[in-house]
């Protein structure tokens, strides 16, 4: 695997807040993929309920090969039409296609933010969404006893700092827009417990759970946080806020002062 882009590149991504795989030109090896996607479908298969779509597809995807690096791009970039294209002419569930595509391209893309992250300063990206792949936050960590915010991309796993009083979606930084969704009874006692707490935006309804934590979490240890903390989500949604949130494409993700402040 290999991410081509030079550090200068990096810097000049960086500061127009373009993510570094769009910037750069990713290869992988297919074959490498290929295997990975026969074992995630493989896995599926035996776990998921029998006859259901996502184990069809699983079990077919478990024995036919497919051309992935086809389907790496739509996959990477939430290409919902391309997918469901390749899903009909396969004849299996597209949802479930995208994510084993996604699931396979994993390693590949962890790969990558490790070597994004040797190339530029990841704390001068100024976006909401990842520096790597373009895929928005997860989950943020509110890391040591300063509890410095950093977010971090399940997909990649990549980090970047972020401030507290800042919405990642529509950059609003207006604290009458911004605060922490008070939890029922039954969760509040085990988010008091497990340092867990939801961050939401009035203005664009988005919200992104945080985790405390003393150091960043690894990019495997972070997939399991995320599943660890799907009760979260489910909080969130069931009071009306999404991930993530109603953003308009032409300043997604891009703070308030770094739209004002800046012509680029
Ligand atoms: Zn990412
Ligand atoms: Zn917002």
């Amino acid at each position: 695997m290999s991410l081509s882009l030079d550090a200068d590149a990096a810097v000049r991504a960086v500061a127009a807040g373009e993510p570094l795989l769009a910037a750069g030109d990713l290869a992988f090896d297919e074959d490498e993929v290929a295997d990975e996607l026969r074992s995630v479908a493989q896995n599926l298969s035996e776990t998921a309920v029998e006859g259901t779509p996502a184990q069809l597809t699983a079990t077919l995807l478990a024995r036919t090969g497919i051309d992935v690096a086809a389907l790496a791009l739509p996959a990477l970039q939430n290409d919902v039409a391309a997918i469901a294209r390749a899903a009909a002419a396969l004849g299996v569930d597209a949802t479930t296609l995208g994510e084993l595509v996604q699931l396979a391209l994993q390693p590949v893309l962890w790969e990558a933010a490790a070597q994004a992250a040797a190339l530029t300063e990841l704390d001068k990206w100024e976006r909401g969404y990842c520096l790597c792949c373009g895929a928005w936050p997860g989950i943020a960590e509110l890391i040591g006893t300063e509890r410095r915010r950093v977010l971090r991309c399940v997909r990649c796993g990549s980090g970047w700092s972020w401030l507290v009083l800042l919405c990642p979606y529509c950059g609003t930084d207006d604290h009458r827009d911004l605060g922490i969704l008070e939890l029922g009874a039954d969760e509040t006692g085990s988010v008091e417990t497990r340092g867990h707490r939801i961050d939401v935006c009035t203005r664009c309804h988005g919200y992104v759970k945080a985790v405390q934590t003393f150091t960043s979490n690894s990019a495997v240890r972070l997939v399991a946080e995320d599943v660890a903390t799907l009760y979260l989500d489910a909080a969130a949604t069931q009071a009306g806020y999404r991930r993530p949130g109603d953003v308009d494409a032409k300043t997604a993700g891009i703070p308030r002062l770094a739209r004002e402040g800046r012509s680029d």
